[in-house]
């Protein structure tokens, strides 16, 4: 799980989370929905470890993580990330890039073997393990990204937009295999867009943010049927 209190962020005197209290349970799927600009990346920066909150605390199941006084560095926080643009090594063949987190744990060379190749049939790439990301299609190099983000077995996986890059039906595609493949592992995910079909259609729930102020958490369908405030009316009543 992933718990947040009281956490605000600003940069400089500019405030752009403001008072973020959320639990997200063991295998949810989250997503983190809203405009440009409203605070999603930051949240999940700041989940990351990647920035520290101007206040407020962050626990990662019952470790504090993020707080005025602890702080505990990304590679320690037992999370796997992708993010929009496809963070593969064109230098390295699928399984190497894969395999990269574990390298540089220094595991036996045939226990990452063993590991990579169950993650290569998770995200459906056995046949490719031996190609460079320059002889992949853009969703199958989002599919490295994605075995990688998951090789080292992380409890929390963060997304931020992963699919912003790929075409309408490779997106679609892709949808379903995030959601059936993170199921799957029962990973808690948080899941960054502002994409309101890709909401709807992979959250358990949705975290609607606008100006770094959370509107409403609540299921796709409830936000639909439900929504809050104006600003969730209009903004769920608005298809891109
Ligand atoms: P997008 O969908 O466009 O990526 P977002 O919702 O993810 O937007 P953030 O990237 O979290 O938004 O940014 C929230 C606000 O914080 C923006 O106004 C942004 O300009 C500001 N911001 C983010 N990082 C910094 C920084 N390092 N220094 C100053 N301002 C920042």
């Amino acid at each position: 799980s992933v718990t947040i209190t009281g956490v605000t962020k600003s940069f400089g005197n500019v405030k752009v989370l403001q008072e973020f209290n959320q639990k997200f349970e063991d295998g949810e799927f989250i997503t983190l929905l809203g405009p440009s600009g409203c605070g999603k990346t930051t949240m999940l920066r700041l989940i990351a470890g990647f920035e520290k909150p101007s206040s407020g605390e962050i626990y990662i199941g019952d470790k504090l993580v993020s707080s005025e006084k602890q702080f505990l560095p990304p590679e320690k926080r037992g999370i796997g990330m992708v993010f929009q643009s496809y963070a593969v090594w064109p230098h390295m063949n699928v399984f190497d890039n894969i395999a990269y987190p574990l390298k540089i744990q220094k595991i036996s060379k045939n226990e990452i073997k063993e590991r990579v190749n169950q993650v290569l049939k998770i995200v459906h790439l056995e046949q490719y393990k031996d190609r460079f990301p320059s002889e992949l299609s853009g969703g199958q190099q989002q599919r490295v990204a994605l075995g990688r983000a998951l090789v080292a077995q992380p409890e929390i996986l963060l997304l931020d937009e992963p699919l912003s890059n790929l075409d309408a039906k490779l997106r679609e595609e892709m949808r379903y295999e995030i959601k059936e493949i993170t199921k799957k592992l029962k990973i808690t995910v948080i899941y960054v867009t502002h994409d309101q079909i890709e909401a709807m259609t992979m959250s358990d729930r949705i975290v609607l943010i606008n100006k770094g102020e959370v509107q409403q958490v609540a299921p796709p369908q409830e936000i639909y049927s439900n929504p809050k405030n104006m600003f969730v009316a209009n903004f769920v009543g608005k298809v891109d």
